[in-house]
């Protein structure tokens, strides 16, 4: 029989602590805490509470804990010792049947590990989803691991100690993730798409309007299509948009067309004022950067389809339908756009866009016609939504920052999104013989793109809090022994306030034209994205709050430094966003992002709770 949590609250401590031996390897003390915090609402809230009972503890207790696990495939393992818990998971992640390579090669990397921390690998190996990393992610993980800071690595090897006991958790209570591990597997089947030259490295590279990309459409259009919307469709620039229609509507379209209607957004007539006509509009992008993660803007659109189906296959309609974007593009990685498809709704798209060039000389508008799009400007026109029509926008997201994991939190609350300013320039000097011109006589473009990158570094440190970064530093057609005659950058600055965006801004541009005066140089600048603080709408941000608190989580709220649809959003219509934790402290634009299928589903019930609240 399954543990249920009544049965947990109702125990004697003692009974109590006996119902959930085995959860933290040999070290009770873990558990003994965190039971005095009982009753528990909820599966998650008493993982919060164990959560708090080991960060609470002593240096000492937390290395007693972790020396007290066994290390993979070590002498534990091969005599037959381990804990049935840590048997039942080394040999399920394949441990038990190494090749012969693959053991002497997880021995030497054992007593590396060893001789550097002092204490022994720890590595959830049933993996985010439960079911189980491969040998080969295995030893990844570890030779990856073995370069991490040591107080770093103790803290990293906890908070693989709480995922373990996640999962055994689970398997005491009898209860699966199911609707996690649904949405987490649309995440890898989507990932399965990527571009050329990627793809062959098993990368994930996704840009706009590529095959690639358009694949995801078609997949993420199917999705849409099984999980129950009334339409679905791809807009003008290339959008995926499905909409699940209130009860109001549901009732008006008996047997709505199925399929290939394509949502017209604001222009097509509906009886406006009454709340059935109104929408929740939500989604999050789907292109990528290079070799980027499989949950970056992805989990927005999968969250809220996940919820869509839950309602379609109970049968429930809500008194407001629900509008689902997949956003074509909001990384500005193939074209100098960003915020392309959400800036579309919004009615921000820059008609200058479609003139662009790409790497290859391909203009926007013509890989536009390519895939099948119109290309006109007035068919993008057309996209603008109407925000009186509209309740607000909510965004789901990974928090692509460290926050949350180091918590060990699966979800906080956005309080406002920073303000960001990008520009893409060139500084123009001589290309010249890299033998026969003397130092002192040289314009050398690079150098002067360097001494910016190393003031951008200072300057945002100054601030504490804003951020700078040049990302592209290139010398078109260098070479060895030529001076550098050109040099290609971006900046990307951004704080938590317009304000301060505005000061840093200005102090670069400033020291940009200081430095070409003084060597001699010219430059070009081109403002390619600006973009205000964008805080959270109060009454959405307490709706997401009180969806947290229902699952029994402590409310977490932070800022995001990151930019997203939502800011977009934010210029015409209310918005709040919910941030879910990103393992691998976090990590994003990265192929080492990912998030667990238990954190997934705690997101889906909270959209769900968001919903049920309107
Ligand atoms: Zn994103």
């Amino acid at each position: 029989m399954a543990l249920t949590l009544d049965q947990l609250n109702a125990a004697a401590p003692d009974e109590a602590l006996r119902l959930l031996d085995g959860l933290y390897e040999h070290s009770p003390w873990v558990v003994q805490r965190a039971l005095a915090q009982r009753p528990f609402a909820t599966l998650a809230a008493l993982q919060w509470a164990l959560v708090q009972s080991l960060a609470a503890a002593t240096r000492d207790e937390q290395l007693g804990l972790i020396r007290a696990h066994p290390e993979l495939a070590g002498k534990a393992m091969v005599a037959n010792t381990l804990t049935a818990e840590s048997t039942g998971e080394q040999s399920r992640a394949g441990l038990t049947h190494c090749t012969p390579d693959e053991f002497a090669q997880l021995q030497r990397l054992n007593a590396d590990y060893n001789a550097r921390f002092g204490f022994p690998f720890i590595l959830a190996v049933r993996g985010p989803r439960g079911s189980g990393l491969t040998r080969q992610q295995i030893i990844a993980a570890f030779e990856r691991r073995l370069g991490n800071p040591v107080d770093f690595e103790r803290e990293e090897a906890l908070r693989n100690i709480h995922r373990i006991a996640e999962i055994r958790l689970g398997d005491k209570f009898g209860v699966e993730p199911e609707l996690g591990h649904r949405v987490w597997d649309w995440h890898e089947a989507l990932a399965q798409h990527s571009d050329p030259g990627f793809k062959e490295q098993g990368q994930l590279t996704v840009t706009y309007l590529t095959d690639a990309h358009q694949a995801c459409q078609r997949e993420l259009m199917a999705r849409m299509r099984e999980s129950g919307f009334d339409e679905v469709g791809i807009d003008a620039v290339g959008n995926v948009v499905g909409v699940y229609h209130s009860a109001q509507e549901a009732g008006f379209a008996a047997g709505p067309p199925q399929g290939e209607t394509a949502p017209s957004g604001g222009s097509e007539p509906r009886e406006a004022g009454s709340v059935g006509a109104m929408r929740l509009l939500t989604g999050s992008h789907f292109d990528t950067v290079r070799n980027g993660g499989k949950y970056d803007g992805r989990l927005g659109i999968f969250v809220p389809i996940a919820c869509v189906e839950r309602l379609h296959r109970a049968g429930r309609r809500l008194p407001f339908g629900i509008e689902v974007v997949g956003f074509a593009e909001e990384e500005g990685q193939r074209y100098k756009a960003t915020f392309l498809g959400s800036g579309a709704l919004t009615g921000h798209f820059n008609p200058a866009w479609l003139d662009q060039t790409d790497a290859d000389g391909i203009r926007m508008q013509d890989a536009m016609r390519a895939a099948g799009l119109p290309g006109t400007l007035d068919a993008i026109a057309a996209l603008r939504r109407d925000p009186a029509r509209y309740l607000g926008f909510v965004e789901v997201h990974i928090e692509q920052g460290p926050v949350l994991n180091e918590m060990g939190l699966p979800l906080g609350v956005v309080t406002s999104i920073n303000a960001s300013v990008r520009h893409v320039g060139e500084v123009i000097g001589m290309a010249s013989h890299a033998g026969t011109t003397p130092m002192d006589r040289r314009r050398d473009a690079a150098c002067a793109v360097a001494e910016l990158a190393l003031y951008l570094e200072q300057r945002a440190a100054q601030d504490g809090d804003s951020v700078a970064t040049m990302g592209l530093l290139q010398v078109p057609g260098g070479s060895i022994n030529v001076v550098p005659g050109r040099c290609a950058f971006s900046l990307d600055l951004r704080a938590p306030t317009d304000a301060q965006r505005d000061a840093l801004e200005r102090d670069v541009l400033a020291q940009l034209s200081a430095i070409c005066e003084r060597r001699g140089l010219g430059h070009r600048l081109e403002r390619t994205m600006i973009a205000a603080a964008a805080p959270s709408a109060p009454d959405w941000q307490a709706r997401w709050e009180r969806a947290v608190a229902a699952l029994g989580l402590p409310v977490h709220r932070m800022p995001s430094g990151a930019g997203h649809d939502a800011m977009k959003l934010h210029e015409v219509m209310p918005q709040a966003m919910l941030f879910v934790r990103g393992e691998n402290s976090g990590i994003s634009h990265n192929p080492l992002e990912s998030t667990t299928s238990h954190d997934i589903e705690l997101c889906v019930l909270a959209f769900e709770h968001l919903l049920n609240g309107l």
